[in-house]
């Protein structure tokens, strides 16, 4: 078996969250953005990838048509923990972590749907999974930034049957709205994305307490700073989440060796795709860190992501971003119902991309690398 070609479909579909987004830095944006990645075979069996994301879409599509597409042409699409130990070092002086990661995430997904197709099994069924029909999902929403807007999704969300809800904001005010809104049984989190000082971490972990935060995310700047996340942990009393930025397995471990979280959040499209993921959820159940992936995804990542939660048991959270997309490829495939995702049960990622929606919605041609 031999991969023939590789597709890459820049997709931008405007979305509304319920209420302005606040700036993210890295996420202000009028759409949401997808790199959808086709793998072709000689076999005819194709296989679908998501590479991240957002803003950055350019440079990794750029990485993916002019290095990490070529590299793979010819490959046999069967000896995915082969290929992607052969890739990771060809690639590395280009970065451990950045647009070559992401697309060579891209292909790696792409190889396990084929992988699953070719196996006739839902890809959760192929890594291990019993079989279920849907997994845990929490509420992830974006910045609101006004504490009543806040208040009011959250409260809205709840109705909706989440019992985990995850904000983005930084302001204190708005971090009590959301107690106030999501009430006294929700598990409620906070993102805020690398914003500061160990010091200045420590502080704002300390005035939070009274809203009782399952677990506070990414308190550090600079993400690499584990010793910094690890003094912020203890001196914490809730728990710490991290790893969306972390450059796969090794960063783990490091982070782990360090006592600096309790949560691990590997994301598919960044870290080195699935074989990557797997190998983290096997590190953390060695250092009793629970693994609840990053993924603020909406396309072949956000199903790798389903598949990947649903083979893992019960201790675990699929991330489900707050955002309804004017249409989808995936149709509903990722929408929550009372708190939970379906899984998908035919053979791969288990669903294909509707392409009359992904022409429609992509910026420029498809490009093909052979
Ligand atoms: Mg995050």
């Amino acid at each position: 078996m031999k991969i023939t070609a590789i597709h890459a479909h820049y997709v931008r579909i405007p979305f509304d969250m319920g209420a302005p987004l606040q700036d993210m830095g890295g996420i202000r944006f009028p759409t949401m953005d997808h790199l959808l990645v086709e793998v072709t075979t000689d076999t005819g069996l194709t296989g679908w990838g998501e590479g991240f994301g957002h803003t950055i879409i350019p440079a990794t599509k750029t990485a993916l048509e002019t290095y990490v597409g070529p590299w793979f042409i010819g490959k046999d699409p069967t000896d995915i923990t082969g290929l992607h130990r052969e890739a990771a070092q060809a690639f590395h002086i280009f970065g451990r972590n950045g647009p070559v990661v992401y697309a060579h995430s891209a292909i790696d997904i792409a190889l396990w749907d084929i992988a699953a197709k070719r196996a006739g099994l839902p890809l959760y069924q192929l890594l291990g999974g019993a079989r279920r029909p849907d997994v845990q999902a929490y509420s992830s929403l974006l910045r609101y930034g006004k504490p009543e807007t806040v208040a009011r999704i959250c409260a809205e969300r709840v109705r909706d049957g989440f019992r985990h809800i995850k904000l983005h904001e930084h302001d204190t005010a708005a971090v009590f709205a959301a107690r106030e809104g999501a009430g006294p049984a929700t598990a409620l989190m906070n993102d805020v994305n690398c914003p500061w000082s160990v010091a200045e971490a420590i502080e704002r972990e300390r005035a939070w307490r009274p809203a009782e935060l399952y677990w506070l995310e990414e308190p550090v700047w600079p993400p690499e700073d584990h010793n910094g996340l690890a003094r912020v942990r203890r001196q914490a009393t809730t728990r710490i989440a991290a790893g969306e930025n972390a450059a796969g397995l090794h960063d783990f471990h490091d982070l782990f060796e360090k006592g600096a979280i309790d949560i691990a959040q590997p994301s598919v499209t960044k870290i080195g795709g699935i074989t990557e993921m797997l190998k983290i959820a096997a590190l953390a159940e060695a250092h009793s860190v629970r693994f609840i992936p990053h993924c603020a995804y909406f396309g072949p990542g956000n199903l790798a992501s389903i598949h990947v939660v649903a083979a893992q048991g019960t201790d675990t959270l699929l991330e489900n971003i707050h955002a309804r997309l004017e249409a989808s490829p995936y149709g509903n495939a990722m929408q929550a119902h009372n708190g939970r995702v379906a899984v998908p049960q035919a053979p791969g990622l288990g669903v294909e991309p509707d392409m009359a929606i992904v022409a429609k919605y992509r910026e420029g041609t498809v490009t093909t690398i052979k």
